[in-house]
This record gives C-alpha cells, structure tokens and sequence, in this order.
C-alpha cells in the first residue's frame, strides 16, 4: 500500500462515477477536490428516518418523515407561484409545499409517484403541510432508499445545486472505495487506545447505526470523531514542530541596528514608544541580528500600537540594505499602511509602494521593475496581489499584519518568495487576536511569541451600551449631538450570512435611511464590494473629516485607524462573536476624547447572548473577553475556530477540542523521536500542501 493511497487522498472526485464536470464544480465550491476531501466532509448533524408515521397520527411542530402516493399536483398563485403535491398513504393524507422549484420538480412530483418527505410538520389552511421537505420519488414503495431505514440519515453542509441526496450518494460510493483500499495505520499501536481505525471512523461517522449514541456523535465524543480530531491534530503539530526545527537550520542575513534611519525616525515622532513597545522592538531587534531567520509574532491587543513596532523593524531591515514587505488582509488596511508609512518615510527619503489589484497593467509592471531593481525600500500590499510576478532584488524582512486573517500557508508562501541563494528573509507576524496561550502554542508553533501587553497612554476605556434596536431614535440624536461637537462616528451593518454582497445591500439602505434623518451630517458608505479607489476615497474622506458618519460593513474590522472617531454603533451586535465585536469596538477610542460603543440587538435575545453582551460591555480587554467567551460557549453554543479565524481544519475545533492539547504534544514529540517517518507520512495524509516547506 503507498501513502497516496492513504485516504484516497491524490484521487480527484472526478473518479467517481456519476460525477460529472459540473458536479465537480460544485463540490469544488465547497473546498473538495479529492476523494479524502470528500471523505473527511463530515455530517452536521443526523437525523432518524428510520421508520415513518401513519399520516393520520402526525402532530403539528414534530419532525418526521411521511410517505405516500401523489395524488394530486399543482402549482398555484397565491402571494408567489409555488408548487403543491398531495399525498396519501391508507390513514390519510398532507400537502407538500415548495416555494421555490426548478420547472422538472413538478414533472417528476407526478400524480401515481410514491413519495417520501422529511421535515416539520405544519398547520396548513385546508390540511397538515410540510414545507420544503426533504424528499425521494419513486415509482413504488420498493424502490426506496433502504440506507435510510438502517441507518441514521445524515445531513451535511452543501451549496446551491448540491442537494443532501447527491452528497450521501458520492459519499457513500467513496466509503465504498476506502473498504477496498483500506488506510494504513500510521500511528504507533501504543496511542490508539480505544480508537477505531480510519475507515471504521468514517462508516460510523457518515453511516451511523441505528443504535449509536447519536448524541455522543454530534457532540464530538464518540470514538469515531476523537479519532479524526486526534489524528488531524497530531498532523498539524508535527508539521509545525518539523518547520520550526527545519528554520535552525535555514541561514539568515545578520542585520544590526545602525541607527542611520531609526534615530530620525523616533526624533520626528509626536510620541514615544510605550514601554511594551520599546521591549518587543528590542526582542526583534535581536533576532534580527542572528544568523538563522527570525519567526517572531506579535501579539497585542486593538490599538497596542503594533504599526509603529513594524515600522521599527523595517527600518532597521532597510539601515542594512535590505527590502521590506507588508501584507494585510483587506485593501483598506493596505491602503492605510501605505499612507502612514509614506508619510513617516518620505521624511527620510525612502521608498513606499502600494500593490493593489486597482493598479493598471502598465502601473503594475513598473511596481514590479522598482521592486526587482532595488529602488523600493518597503511594499506594501494585499496577499491577493502577490502574485508570480512579484520579484524582490534582496528580501530582508516579511511583514504579515493581522495574521488570524491568512493561513499558515500563505504566510509560508509569502516567505518563499524572499529565499535567496539559500538564505532566508527574517519574518514578523503581528495579531491582535487574543487566545488563551495553549491554543497560541498549537497555532504558532512555529513561532516565537512577544506581547505587547500595555495600551499608550491617555486613552479613555470606551464605554459599551447595550441596546434594543426600539431606541434607535436615542441613537440617532446621540448621533447629531456628537457629531455638532467635531467628532466622527462609525455605523456598522451586520448579516448572518457571510455574504459581502448582501452585507453591502443592507449596508446601502440604512447609508440612505441615516441620509434621511441627519440632514446636516455628511454621510459616507464603505463596504466590500466597492471599486478600491472608491474605497479609499472613502476612507481618506473619514480620516480627514470630510464624512462624519461612516456607513460601513464588517470591511472595517481590522486595523483601520482614525483617532478622531469617538462613537461606534453596531447593528444586530447577537450576530457577530466577540473576538469580532472586540476588534471592531477597537476602532474607536484611539484619542483622547471619551468614546462609546453602542450594541444594537433584535430584542428577544437568548440567556446566552445576554451574557455574551454584558462581557462585552464588562470588559475592554481582549484577553478576558476571549476566555469568558469560551467559558460562556461551554459544550453547546460553539462557533468554532474557523469562525474565530484561528486556523483551518477539517475536523478539529481547537476551541471545543482543546483539552486534548497537551496530549497531542507529548505524542508529536515521542513521534518525532522515535517514528520520523511516520510524522511525514501523517503530515503528507493531512497537509499535503505543507510538506514542502519540510523539505525545503
Ligand atoms: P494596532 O495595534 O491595533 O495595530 P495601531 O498601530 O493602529 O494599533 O495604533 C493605534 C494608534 O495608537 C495609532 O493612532 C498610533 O499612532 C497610536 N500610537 C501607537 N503607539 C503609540 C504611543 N507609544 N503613544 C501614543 N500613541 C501611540
Ligand atoms: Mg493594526
């Protein structure tokens, strides 16, 4: 058996049959290309359609699945067109309503077809209705699923045009496959205590037997998930701990502070640098003066100044003769960058460049020449404009800002870029996500840690109001008043999906609804899906007061910086998490001036979300929020690590998962010791993308 064949996982789900090119591409949208992809998408939750309900004995609100012949089948005009199929089974019979259909769905519901339908049962006009249910059509009873009657039916994420029948159809195939070509073990005996093998994991996890403890399996205790979560975590450990041990090895330039630009630098300067910031700086400082590439984070929260550490250690890469480049997770951050590190380096006489995606072809290729000839000292820029082009004359420093935005690979990628006859640019990473330190130590592993654990002096703590969206009013006149006194203020627009263009539409109509009730305040809107120039128009319109109110969708989450806004309101604040809300509080009270954050909610909230909300308004300090945070989730409520944009797993939630930490390590370093070829082989099974960078 060769590792390829482990999981599947260099097969694409092209393989399958039945899955055709446009199928691809929707699973493709959902992040699976192979069939390991495919395999390790795991179920959501799982539902019990084992057995169906005489249709005479259905309660209203009860969850169940009925089956019976179509009777009758018809599309009708009420509010909206929709399409209405009757079924009837000996006891009697119920509706099923769709609001949305394809033209086919009312050929195939055809009268004489037997039918069998999941979902919540409803009190229609006329008789019981199940809207949108889930459902099969059959010519007769027999053909039916039996899958369905032995197993728990699961149900998974999908996207448009792939429905939950389709899923389970290609994934039960796969499953079939890896009983054919079963995974070797990798792991040492001695660990897998209690654990079932992979592929007894995955059949229980897809398949689950009627007499599972279902409970067990959706909470994540079942054997058959803390085999995955365990073997996906030991994966990433290992593969951060061979990286780091790999980097002692890299060489480095050694680059010591001369002072040529630094001293002019903090001379001109209209503060100075707190003492948090004076120790980080001295700490990269000193890694940059060794042989082998600095892999140093920054952690400190909102508003710490992490800007000003960065820009210290970019000067001291460029006193050497060395260039600098700064990546940020969204155009507008860049475009920040750029013009607050212009402004401090014009000064001395040193060249900044921006790299965005609205530069001409023309202005792109003259970017990429200064670059490659030397004559940029720092770019600056987004991850998505980094492109093949991009060539650095002599590479000294990568900056990455707001790391909890990328994935370890881009960051990687990035650093690549600056290898040169076999030495190694330094790399500074910089976060204001505050995580409690064992998740720190799994995530950056490969990283040295420094925190900036001191706010500058002068700033008022902003004052957090938790509010029903009934007073808006109050706000509103809060609005004028404050703005009458020369400050600016920000209106944050929220959605729960994570769609930018919707996000940017509701953004657009409370832009013209607060148009409407502050005439004498100059409005301005920013979100997402606006040309880059009009952002940044935008933007500079806010920092330099001609806008008062910024509209602005969560674009503004990260790093944006203009002192002089003093109030943030934020709309239906239950929607976002608190790492969220913290960083886009953070974005006032950077002056002087007393500042305020209103959280707006759509009253009735949950006991949870009240108490979510008082952290907020309890506490300004990220770090206690992101402990209380995941005290209050507890085993429930969870949002997971990909929400919180920690780091990009399959299966495991380092937040819910973290008690298994520790364990985890002690492994990685047996493994390491003892078994270095298994290490590679599980990182290969897992991040087959990341084993490049061990064997650079
Ligand atoms: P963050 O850590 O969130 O990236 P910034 O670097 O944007 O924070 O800094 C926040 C604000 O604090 C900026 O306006 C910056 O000019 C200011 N600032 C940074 N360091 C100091 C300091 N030592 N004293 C006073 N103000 C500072
Ligand atoms: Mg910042």
């Amino acid at each position: 058996m060769t590792i390829s064949k482990r999981l599947l996982q260099h097969l694409s789900i092209s393989h399958l049959p039945g899955l055709g090119e446009a199928l691809e591409k929707k699973f493709n949208n959902l992040g699976i290309y192979t069939i390991r992809d495919l395999l390790l998408h795991l179920p959501l939750r799982y539902e019990d359609r084992s057995s169906f309900s005489p249709i005479s004995n259905l309660t209203i609100g009860e969850h169940t699945t009925v089956q019976g012949k179509i009777i009758k089948s018809e599309i009708i005009f009420s509010k909206r067109r929709m399409l209405v199929c009757t079924i009837q089974d000996n006891s009697g019979s119920i509706n099923l309503r769709f609001i949305n259909f394809y033209p086919t769905m009312q050929q195939n519901l055809a009268i004489g077809k037997w039918v069998k339908a999941y979902g919540e049962i409803k009190k229609g006009k006329l008789s019981l209705e199940i809207i949108h249910p889930q459902i099969q059509i059959k010519a007769t009873p027999q053909e039916f699923d039996t899958l369905e009657t032995e197993k728990f039916t699961p149900i998974y994420g999908a996207t448009y045009g792939l429905t939950q029948n389709i899923i389970r159809k290609f994934i039960h195939s796969s499953l079939t496959l890896l009983k054919r070509n079963p995974t070797p073990e990798i792991i040492p005996e001695k660990f897998l205590n209690g654990f079932p093998s992979i592929e007894q994991a995955l059949i229980t996890l897809h398949e689950p037997p009627l007499n599972i403890d279902i409970a067990q399996l959706e909470n994540s205790n079942h054997p058959a998930k803390q085999r995955l979560i365990f073997e996906e975590l030991l994966a990433y450990q290992l593969s951060m701990q061979l990286i780091k041990s790999r980097n002692q090895n890299h060489q480095a330039v050694e680059i010591v502070v001369k002072n040529q630009y630094i001293t002019p630098f903090l001379q001109a300067l209209p503060f100075s640098p707190t003492n948090a910031q004076t120790r980080v700086v001295k700490e990269i400082w000193n890694d940059m003066a060794q042989a082998k590439p600095m892999m140093r984070l920054v952690q400190g929260d909102v508003g710490s100044g992490k800007t000003l550490v960065a820009a210290l250690a970019a000067l001291n890469a460029i006193e050497n003769n060395k260039q600098v480049v700064l990546m940020a997770p969204t155009e507008i951050l860049a475009e920040q960058h750029y013009l607050n590190f212009k402004q401090w380096f014009d000064a001395l006489g040193l060249s900044v460049d921006l790299l965005t995606g609205k530069l001409t072809a023309k202005q792109k290729r003259n970017c990429y020449a200064e670059l490659e000839a030397g004559k940029t000292h720092i770019l600056i820029g987004t991850h998505a404009v980094f492109v093949e082009h991009v060539k650095f004359a002599d590479l000294g420093l990568v900056i990455i800002d707001e790391q909890h935005r990328f994935g370890v690979d881009q960051r990687l990628t990035l650093w690549q870029k600056g290898i040169k006859d076999n030495y190694y640019p330094h790399q500074l990473i910089m976060t204001a996500t505050p995580i409690p330190r064992t998740l720190t130590m799994t995530i950056y592993a490969d990283l040295d840690v420094s925190v900036i654990d001191e706010l500058p002096p002068g700033r008022t703590p902003v004052t957090t109001i938790v509010l029903p969206n009934t007073r808006r009013n109050e706000i509103i006149d809060r609005i004028k008043q404050v703005c009458l006194t020369g400050k600016q203020v920000y209106w944050v627009c929220t959605l729960v999906e994570e769609s930018e263009v919707l996000a940017a539409q509701a953004a657009e109509v409370t832009y013209v609804e607060l148009q409407e009730l502050l005439p004498n305040v100059a409005v301005g809107l920013v979100h997402g899906k606006m040309k880059p120039q009009q952002k940044q128009q935008i933007m500079q319109d806010f920092k330099q007061g001609e806008i008062q109110l910024l509209v602005a969708t969560t674009v503004i989450e990260v790093g944006v910086d203009v002192p002089n806004a003093s109030l943030m309101i934020i709309e239906n604040a239950e929607r976002l998490g608190l790492s969220q809300l913290h960083q886009l509080r953070g974005r006032v009270g950077r002056g002087q001036a007393a500042s305020h954050c209103v959280l707006m909610y759509q009253a009735p909230l949950s006991q949870v979300t009240k108490q979510r909300l008082q952290v907020m308004r309890d506490s300004n300090d990220g770090f206690v929020i992101a402990q209380k945070d995941l005290e209050i989730r507890g085993g429930g409520d969870i949002l997971g690590t990909r929400q919180v944009g920690l780091a990009d797993f399959k299966v495991v939630d380092l937040i819910r998962d973290q008690m298994i930490i520790s364990h985890v390590q002690q492994v990685s370093q047996f493994i390491l010791q003892h078994h270095p070829d298994a290490a590679i082989k599980l990182i290969d099974s897992w991040l087959p993308q990341r084993t490049k960078y061990i064997n650079a």
